[in-house]
């Protein structure tokens, strides 16, 4: 996957993995910041995790055949997104906790062949079959992994069953090992208007301790037969604060990446899983530890700036664009909370105030699908500030949070969370301005923080009643 991290429900970025858990209430206290600190590199000591899923309640297990199908007996009145995913990768990157199987090509065709009969079965539900989809995400896992042929009949697939709308984009997600301009070219052939390769550094010595199979100016080389090719829109992520990283590799990175000639760029902090491969290589010895939030913080205000000064525009705290073809819809559709339909091992979904993730196991899932239960786990039902966390984080990520919206959804959050945006704003992480808060590039850089503050006062404003549930939910 280009970054596991981003998943939505991403990020799975891309809504796709998430565990729904109980969480402890936050609390605004804990978030406000120090005045006359620098806010870029110390307003927080770390950046906080703010899942998708906090707030959730688990559906009971006895429940969860008959509320999934209620789910998918229910229609749709808005334009949804789906979200597919692909369990494999060639190699386990050290920095990822997001591992699955390893990938064998024997399983690709076979794997196909169950997510075609799923997307078979499910075409006709009202929750997929009542409105359109306007964006596809085929995310893993490497899904350009799979053979040319295999990925053809994915995405013909998802034509087939799928009430896509004339200009759905349908995103490739890909890393350059195991990938050649042929397969770029038969999958846009067969529909997929957008690849996003994973490239994190474009340093071959970092790019090594972390796992990665090409040397830097392979996949340089590869993104540059890419953009050539004309086909698809093209974007790559790359992660700040990896092991071994230098200022001179960062910004080598960013040189790269501009002249490319890239339709959009994604920055990601490293995440370092705790437990995880990277974080056991650092314990015993065998890689240097990865740089410090505030070495973090100025590599992403650096290149942010940069890229901006090269005629990029910034549509995200993450991802920066500069082709009139580079929508990246799909992820700004997951930070609104629209509904998202899952297909696959492992794709995490939402619709009608539910969440849920398709059974990861994949015999555990074929398992049950041959016993006609549904292959789901972790329902849960939504807070019932679910739609004004959204309406938070995708204002955050645009670049302008609407405090009256958000007032509107969740009566009371406005003097809830009063203090504590005069605080934010006083200490140099955005600015108030009428019914908004514009967050800057520290503010951006400290997103998730900002997020889990707000949503604390979501929790501690005016209870509002549930709302989004489909019949009986
Ligand atoms: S290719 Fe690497 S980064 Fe992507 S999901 Fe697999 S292990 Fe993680």
């Amino acid at each position: 996957m280009t970054m596991a991290q981003a998943r939505p429900s991403g990020g799975s970025p891309h809504a796709a993995h998430g565990h729904p858990a109980a969480a402890a209430p936050l609390r605004v206290s804990d978030y406000f910041v120090r005045v006359g600190c620098d806010p870029l590199t110390e307003a927080f000591e770390k950046r906080s995790f703010a899942p998708p899923w906090r707030g959730s309640r688990p559906v009971e297990s006895a429940d969860v055949d008959a509320v999934v199908e209620r789910i998918f007996a229910t229609p749709r009145t808005e334009t949804a997104v789906a979200y597919l995913h692909v369990p494999f990768c060639q190699t386990h990157c050290l920095f990822c906790g997001f591992f699955q199987n390893v990938w064998r090509p024997e399983a690709g065709p076979a794997y196909v062949d169950d997510v075609l009969a799923e997307l078979a079965v499910r075409a006709a539900t009202p929750l997929i079959a009542s409105a359109p989809i306007d964006a596809v995400y085929i995310g893993g896992g490497t899904p350009s992994a799979l053979a040319a042929e295999d990925l053809a009949r994915l995405v013909e697939g998802l034509h087939r069953h799928l009430p896509l709308t004339g200009d759905c984009e349908i995103t490739l997600e890909g890393r350059a090992f195991g990938f050649d301009l042929a397969k770029a070219a038969k999958v846009a052939d067969a529909g997929v208007t957008r690849l996003s390769i994973g490239v994190q550094t474009f340093s071959t010595e970092v790019r090594r301790r972390l796992g990665r199979k090409l040397a830097g100016h392979e996949v340089h080389a590869f993104l540059s037969d890419l953009v050539a090719l004309g086909r698809t829109a093209v974007a790559c992520d790359l992660i700040y604060g990896l092991p071994g990283q230098t200022e001179a590799t960062w910004s080598r990175d960013i040189e790269i990446v501009d002249a490319l000639g890239l339709d959009g760029v994604t920055l990601y902090a490293l995440n370092m899983f705790p437990g995880g491969p990277m974080a056991r290589a650092i314990e015993k010895g065998k890689l240097s530890p990865p740089a410090a939030p505030a070495m973090q913080a100025r590599a992403y205000a650096d290149a942010v700036e940069r890229l901006a000064g090269l005629g990029w525009l910034k549509v995200s705290q993450s991802h920066l664009v500069r082709s009139a073809r580079e929508f990246n819809r799909y992820n700004a559709a997951i930070k609104r909370g629209v509904a998202c339909l899952p297909f696959g091992a492992g794709a995490g979904g939402q619709a009608h105030g539910y969440r849920w993730r398709n059974v990861i196991d994949l015999a555990q899932r074929r398992e049950m699908i041959a016993q006609h239960r549904a292959p789901v786990e972790g329902l849960a039902l939504v807070p019932p500030y679910h739609a004004a966390h959204a309406m938070i984080a995708a204002g955050l990520e645009a670049g302008r949070l609407d405090l009256a919206a958000v007032e509107t959804l969740r009566p009371g959050f406005r003097v809830a969370v009063a203090p504590l945006l005069a605080n934010w704003a006083q200490a140099g992480l955005g600015e108030l301005s009428g019914d908004g808060f514009k967050p800057n590039h520290a503010g951006a850089f400290w997103i998730s923080n900002l997020t889990s503050g707000l949503t604390a006062g979501l929790q501690t404003a005016t209870q509002a009643e549930p709302s989004g549930c489909c019949p009986g939910g």
